[in-house]
């Protein structure tokens, strides 16, 4: 925490600070390859509709003092025990900002390849809520200490067709602090107050509206939080709160869009609403789609939207109007007094830009040209921190692309259907690893690894000893194959008379062969012997 800032007391009040977010708004930066991607259309009665997103994430600063005072952030605390005089907004108390919170935003700017403001400002935005003492959030409008970025966005789509990745354009990233939380359900005729999370720092981050899917939605929320968790600027904890999205959507005709990206005009977008506080990936999803049929159906109904701010239901799987949205003007923004404008050094900023981590996509970059994996697989696997450390341990003097099969396919495949979390893995990467080495040199066939990684997950131990114990190496020994395939093909005349019409067959003599070696015949060496005796 710094020293108390002299109070030097300034009304700039920036009458054209609305604009100024206008203007920036309306400049268009260079144009998304739009050809990767296909329209998310939706059939109306009277036509095609498409969606438009725009999403405002906010992500809780991983600090342990609170943005203005230096009360706790600890999750859990008993209600109401880590607040101070200046959290519950005690007359006369002053805001003090918190270094380490500014730090960690421009660390996130910095992340965003966005532009670092030296010169920001905290604004009051006023709004009476219970759990709200100040009667105001200090906020940041005007003067945001972050500007324009951009995250590279790679998407699976849902419904099939090919992964491709699109940049999203950042509006902005500003300071402001959380407020405390009302609680509706721990007695039936009253409501309490909880004012932990008051003062707590937040970062919040304003895409433009360049989202078109659903799956492009929760897909840029899981880059977002794969960079401030590679960061160490958020801890991306979407089950405590400490990162959720409001949603933006709104609905427009095919072309619509495309006339917004040449023009820069919003006008050309329909009205949106705003779907609160989402922190699931699924949630994201099921509540667009619904909330798109919403408004297509009122829309063609000759109705209008009214811009709001609604809530999803996950359990009825559909969205309900919380609020009428406001403007910012109804917020009656102006410049906190208690605050002198934020003023940072270039210096500093370059200090914390040569601290910086390899970041999710520099990542990515990198597993692609050193192990010459798929741009997918490189996603996958530089996606989170700890699957990207996991899965180079695998890799180290392995053949990378085996390496990176049996980690994504086999072991996370695995996980996933268990719900097991990484750390808890059953196999280490260091016996992934052995097993893969007894696949390369050709110890044992990918068929029998299989068996293997089973035995392994089932506590049995490593690779080799599994192999050892029972007997599964690979037979190569040619003589000992011959001698199968000549059984088989003395056992079976009609489909060898057939086979020359028939090549297909030869699959199932291979098979043959596999279930009489108890699939431990080298099946390279079944083949050729194969062809060689079938005379194929
Ligand atoms: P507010 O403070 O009213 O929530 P912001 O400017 O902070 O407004 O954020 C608006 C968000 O809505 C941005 O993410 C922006 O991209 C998005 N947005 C703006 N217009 C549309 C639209 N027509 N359809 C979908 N999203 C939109
Ligand atoms: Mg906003």
């Amino acid at each position: 925490m710094e020293e108390l800032a002299p109070i030097e007391w300034y009304s700039r009040l920036d009458s054209d600070a609305i604009g100024r977010v206008e203007e920036r708004r309306n400049r268009v930066s260079a144009e998304n390859d739009m050809s990767a991607r296909k329209p998310y259309v939706i059939k109306g009665e009277t036509g095609d509709w498409e969606l438009v997103m725009g999403l405002e994430v906010h992500a809780q600063v991983s600090s342990n003092a609170k943005l203005f005072s230096g009360a706790s952030t600890a999750f859990g605390a008993d209600p109401n025990c880590n607040v101070s005089l200046v959290d519950a907004a005690m007359p006369g108390m002053l805001p003090v900002i918190n270094r380490y919170c500014v730090e960690q935003a421009i660390r996130t700017g910095l992340g965003l390849k966005a532009q670092i403001n030296t010169y920001s400002r905290f604004d009051r935005k006023n709004y009476f809520y219970p759990d709200l003492p100040q009667g105001y959030q200090i906020s940041q409008f005007a003067h945001p200490i972050v500007g324009e970025g951009e995250i590279e966005v790679d998407v699976e789509p849902a419904h099939g067709g090919d992964a491709y990745a699109f940049s999203c354009r950042i509006e902005r990233l500003h300071l402001e602090q959380d407020a405390g939380k009302s609680i509706h359900d721990m007695d039936p005729s009253s409501t309490y107050v909880d004012l932990n999370r008051s003062g707590v720092a937040l970062m919040e981050i304003v895409s433009m509206p360049d989202i078109r899917t659903p799956a492009e939605a929760a897909a840029y929320v899981k880059k977002l939080r794969a960079i401030v968790i590679a960061l160490g600027t958020c801890d991306g904890d979407m089950d405590k709160g400490n990162l959720r999205a409001d949603v933006n959507v709104s609905v427009c005709r095919p072309g619509q869009y495309e006339k917004f990206r040449e023009t820069g005009d919003f006008s050309h977008l329909g009205t949106r609403c705003e779907l609160k506080n989402m922190n699931s990936f699924r949630f994201i999803q099921q509540a667009i789609e619904y909330e798109a049929r919403r408004q297509i159906e009122i829309l063609e109904d000759g109705g209008s939207i009214d811009q709001e701010t609604r809530l999803f239901d996950p359990v009825k799987v559909e969205t309900r109007s919380m609020r009428s949205k406001e403007d910012a003007h109804d917020y009656r923004y102006f410049p906190d007094p208690d605050l002198l404008p934020l003023e940072v050094e270039q210096a500093w900023i370059e200090e914390i830009r040569a601290t910086l981590p390899e970041l999710p996509d520099e990542k990515r970059a990198r597993f692609e040209t050193d192990y010459g994996l798929s741009r997918y697989d490189a996603g996958v696997l530089s996606a989170d921190a700890e699957k990207a450390s996991f899965f180079e341990e695998v890799a180290k003097g392995r053949d990378p692309k085996l390496a990176a099969n049996w980690v994504t396919q086999e072991l996370f495949g695995y996980l996933n259907k268990q719900d097991i979390e990484l750390a808890d893995s059953p196999v280490s990467a260091s016996s992934l690893g052995g097993l893969i080495e007894l696949i390369a040199n050709d110890t044992i066939s990918g068929k029998i690894a299989k068996d293997v990684f089973a035995r392994m997950i089932e506590g049995e131990g490593e690779a080799a000893d599994i192999v050892e114990k029972h007997g599964l190496k690979q037979v190569t020994d040619t003589g000992a194959i011959e001698k199968v395939v000549d059984e088989i093909i003395a056992a079976n005349p009609e489909q060898v008379a057939q086979i020359k019409e028939k090549p297909k067959t030869m699959g199932w003599f291979v098979g043959q062969v596999m279930k009489a070696s108890g699939g431990k015949a080298n099946p390279k060496a079944v083949n050729d012997i194969l062809k060689a005796k079938l005379g194929l």
